[in-house]
């Protein structure tokens, strides 16, 4: 569905698996998000390095070239105050202290329902 504020923001959706892309692009692309993907962490890096205008990254952290860990780390050199949510399998639930103390905003458990997704979003880019 169509939602009023997060309409016109920019996120980068970082993930390997296709049909996982199609389906987070899909959602957001109801909300009226304005969508960059990455199917690794190195492009993902570099994406987030030269767009200066994304709002949001909705990183996966099992990623081929370089993980979700090492992606964050490296746009946090730069990018302190980015906004950036990991996806994570339900079987890696162990993960979210890690996930949190690695310096994600946030977390997402695959399979990810669509409300959940956008009441994140929005819980996160509330006062940014
Ligand atoms: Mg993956």
């Amino acid at each position: 569905m169509e939602n009023e504020f997060l309409k016109g923001r920019k996120i980068l959706i970082v993930e390997d698996d296709l049909s996982s892309r199609l389906y987070l692009n899909k959602i957001l692309e109801k909300a009226r998000v304005i969508i960059m993907n990455a199917g690794d962490g190195q492009e993902a890096v570099d994406v987030a390095l030269n767009n200066s205008d994304i709002d949001i990254i909705l990183m996966d952290i099992q990623l081929p070239v370089m993980d979700g860990y090492s992606a964050l780390s490296k746009i946090r050199e730069v990018k302190k105050d980015m906004v950036i949510i990991a996806q994570t399998a339900y079987g890696l639930l162990g993960d979210k202290e890690k996930i949190l103390n690695s310096g994600f905003n946030d977390y997402v458990i695959k399979p990810i329902l669509s409300q959940n997704l956008i009441d994140k979003l929005i819980a996160n880019l509330k006062g940014k």
